[in-house]
């Protein structure tokens, strides 16, 4: 394997030789069989309705069974905080309604067209890396539900397989050729048109499962091949907030001593404020003396190691999920809280096309009109995240939704909503461009405008991949 030929430089040796491994005790509840049998901690066993219980052994087995979509998995820490939290229970509860419709995509997006090599995915001038395939704990509605449960996908050149896992020395080497290729073209890789591959996001699962020294070991064979900035995606701050310890910390402290120039982005994952804040016996946010929210400590230790490092930035990004946090005051409260200790709010997301994305997903207008609700009241560093839906051919807001009609314009009677291209793969040639399609309300898809394209210069409804897709689903049904 190239990992087992890849030998660390000795400046990284400088940082990898003097980290710090402690084991985590997450005191993890995995799967239902605890709950099921009666053998989970004595306290958590109200968890689940005896009749939610019943429900879900009904479906195993079944096409229908839950934890064959999704594994089940949740941390003491996170257990704590949704034991009086409806929307936390939402997010971490396995339960029957998941799959009553499984309709979705195993590969939503397409994303293994972008993945030159195994665990790789690049689109942008950022790649994406998988680089371990569980969490402390597994929210319901993950869009990488086909690498958290190993399931298998469709690649572009007809194979089928599970995604892997990338690995330090292929990915390095990609990184270095890709570079090489994109320095000698004037700035632009010859065959696929992308620029300098200047940064990378380490994401899985999440990598914050890694001991530190695998995460070191990442981070500087990163710097190495020239990469200018590291993102970490994570979740750990509501599953499990102790794994932001001294001795992760002083693996980052290390790191940033001995690269100095490379970037590093903490990409935190908060759904809701009943992740990160506490409450009082009525079920109100406890506020101190200065009318601010009290945080729990655990996580207010982490957050602040974290802020208090100014070359660590820190950004939110969440999807809007039915029945977690399609709740403008929740997020209101969430985008203030989190701006005010020095986490930006980075994108809120529309939900992918998942399998089962039914049972999660809010419809795309909705979701637009929960955050822009949210946003009402909040000052204009407060409310800077936008809502973005991932398409095939890249990163796209929602820009907007209208109630009333365009004037002149036919098929906007209903009001129209207008899509914007952020990036895209290569040199984001469609950055900036747009599409207007007549509303409804009922979308939670780009397959539900179809029907109601008004104008569509960023060409997201005529795209040469999902086109080949359909026409490959016609023909498998029969006349
Ligand atoms: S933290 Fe992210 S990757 Fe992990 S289960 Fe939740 S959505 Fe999926």
């Amino acid at each position: 394997m190239a990992r087992d030929k890849y030998q660390p430089t000795d400046r990284e040796s400088l940082v990898l030789d003097h980290v710090g491994n402690p084991k985590y005790d997450r005191q993890i509840l995995n799967g239902l069989d605890p709950f099921i049998n009666g053998t989970a901690p004595e306290d958590t066993r109200g968890f689940y309705s005896s009749s939610e219980l019943e429900a879900l052994v009904q479906v195993r087995g079944t096409e229908r069974d839950v934890e064959a979509r999704m594994p089940v998995k949740m941390t003491r820490h996170y257990f704590e905080m949704a034991r009086n939290s409806p929307a936390l229970q939402k997010l971490v509860k396995g339960s029957t309604d998941e799959t009553l419709n499984l309709e979705g995509a195993e590969d939503p997006g397409f994303q293994m067209d972008y993945s030159p090599v195994e665990g790789l995915l690049h689109k942008y001038e950022m790649g994406l890396m998988y680089v371990i395939s569980t969490c402390s704990a597994h929210c319901r509605f993950c869009y990488r539900e086909e690498l958290i449960g190993r399931k298998e996908v469709k690649r572009q050149d007809g194979t089928v397989d599970k995604k892997g896992l990338a690995q330090i020395g292929e990915v390095t080497d990609y990184v270095r050729s890709h570079n090489e290729a994109v320095a000698a073209n004037g700035g632009i890789h010859p065959d696929s048109g992308r620029e300098k591959l200047r940064e990378i996001l380490l994401s899985g699962g999440d990598p914050m499962v890694l001991p530190n020294n695998k995460i070191a070991g990442w981070l500087t064979a990163l710097a190495e091949a020239g990469v200018e900035s590291v993102r970490l995606g994570t979740k750990e701050l509501a599953f499990h907030p102790d794994r932001f310890d001294d001795a992760f910390m002083s693996m980052l402290d290390l790191f940033h001593e001995i690269y100095p120039d490379v970037g590093f982005r903490l990409m935190t994952h908060f759904n809701h404020p009943d992740e990160f804040l506490t409450r009082d016996e009525s079920g109100s946010y406890v506020e101190d003396a200065g009318g601010f929210y009290e945080w729990n400590p655990s996580t207010q230790r982490a957050v602040e190691a974290v802020v208090s490092r100014g070359w660590i930035s820190v950004e939110n990004q969440s999807p809007i999920i039915k029945g977690v946090n399609d709740d403008p005051d929740a997020l209101r409260i969430m985008q203030r809280t989190l701006k005010r200790v020095g986490i930006e709010n980075h994108y809120f997301f529309c939900g992918r096309d998942i399998i089962a994305h039914k049972a999660f997903n809010v419809p795309i207008e909705t979701a637009w009109q929960t955050l822009n609700e949210s946003q009402r009241g909040l000052s204009g560093v407060e409310a800077h995240a936008r809502l973005s839906i991932t398409h095939y051919k890249g990163k796209t807001e929602v820009a907007a939704v209208t109630d009333e009609p365009v004037p002149g314009l036919a098929g906007s009677e209903n009001g129209v909503v207008i899509f914007k291209i952020l990036r895209n793969a290569a040199a984001a040639p469609d950055r900036g461009k747009v599409c207007i399609v007549g509303r409804n309300p009922d979308a939670i898809w780009f397959d539900d405008y179809e029907d109601r394209v008004l104008f569509d210069e960023a060409g997201l409804f005529d795209y040469a991949r999902v086109k080949a897709l359909r026409l490959e689903e016609t023909a498998a049904v029969p006349a």
